[in-house]
């Protein structure tokens, strides 16, 4: 099965021991390396563009030995990849630098022909984000949401998570306007309570479900951080899946990401909602645990094998 991430990969510097060191990451691109790393047997691409220098390249390359395909990862003629600087303060306290205002990915519509629409509607699954939605050229909204159509229509699933980063929009409701549209053309929503929290004031998992009563959702996933997962299916049922908070947090960068790729691989493979939501979680309590958002490969595999 082939399974389709939008969205944009940077470039990422940070310090580590006074040594200034290079990685690639991005909400989308974070939850195609977790899937691809749990379920090596479905296909994970990458939806993007890049540019053609070398620093592209190396993005590129990355992507590969995590063995993503690039066959969706466009190269734009003139553009680059964005980049941020992650800052740690004498408190452990993390900032972010970035510099992503013209980057390939703003442009991939731009770059997708008809024949590369038609070969998308083989994915079988395909996530996009509110980062995906921010950073896309606001003129090729349309056609981004026609291509999604497009993919609803030849049987593709259509995942969304809000993902919301205040910085990325103009205002709250530029935002909200394009988060419902998607809701609309989603199959299943994988929505965390803190995004709701910040853009309607929503205190409660039971806020978020009757606000999103009016949408059709195959499956809705709703995130509370440490707290329980709560699960609502096509006919309306909610469940609640507990889960072992961790209480030695190291970073919780991607805990998002990597909930999301393993959920999805699990789902697609014929696990039951609920053993999703336990092999996501499982899957996101170790990657807060280590470094960075694509944490070590080698520790990783041994968390699948065990
Ligand atoms: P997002 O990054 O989308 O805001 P959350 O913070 O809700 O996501 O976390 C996503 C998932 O990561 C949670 O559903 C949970 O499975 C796991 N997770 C996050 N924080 C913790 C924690 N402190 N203990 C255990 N699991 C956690």
């Amino acid at each position: 099965m082939r399974v389709g991430f939008i969205g944009e990969c940077m470039a990422e510097l940070k310090k580590v021991n006074g040594v200034l060191e290079e990685g690639f990451a991005g909400d989308t691109f974070n939850s195609a390396v977790y899937l691809k790393r749990t379920f090596p047997q479905l296909d994970s691409y990458f939806v993007s563009a890049v540019g053609s220098d070398a620093l592209s390249k190396e993005m590129v390359d990355f992507a590969q030995s995590e063995s993503i395909n690039t066959r969706f990862l466009f190269t734009h003629p003139e553009k680059h990849i964005g980049l941020y600087k992650i800052y740690t303060d004498a408190q452990g306290e993390r900032s972010f630098t970035y510099w992503r205002n013209d980057s390939a990915a703003k442009c991939l519509m731009s770059q997708l022909t008809n024949d590369d629409t038609a070969s998308l509607t083989a994915l079988d699954l395909v996530l996009f984000s509110g980062i995906s939605l921010a950073i896309l050229n606001k003129e090729d909204l349309p056609q981004f949401w026609r291509l999604l159509t497009t993919l609803k229509e030849s049987g593709t699933q259509i995942v969304f998570d809000m993902n919301h980063r205040p910085a990325l929009w103009k205002g709250r409701d530029d935002a909200t306007v394009l988060y419902e549209k998607a809701f609309e053309i989603a199959d299943i929503a994988l929505p965390g309570l803190e995004d709701f929290n910040f853009l309607y004031g929503f205190e409660t998992v039971e806020e978020i479900i009757d606000f999103l009563a009016p949408f059709s959702f195959k499956q809705l996933v709703i995130k509370n951080g440490s707290s329980a997962v709560t699960l609502v299916n096509e006919k309306g049922e909610v469940s609640v899946v507990g889960l072992t908070p961790v209480t030695h947090v190291v970073d919780t960068t991607s805990a998002g990401d990597a909930f999301n790729g393993v959920f999805l691989g699990a789902y697609l493979t014929g696990e039951s909602p609920k053993a999703s939501v336990e092999k996501a979680a499982k899957c996101a309590g170790f990657v807060i645990q280590h470094p960075g958002a694509i944490v070590d490969k080698a520790a990783y595999a041994e968390l699948v094998s065990s």
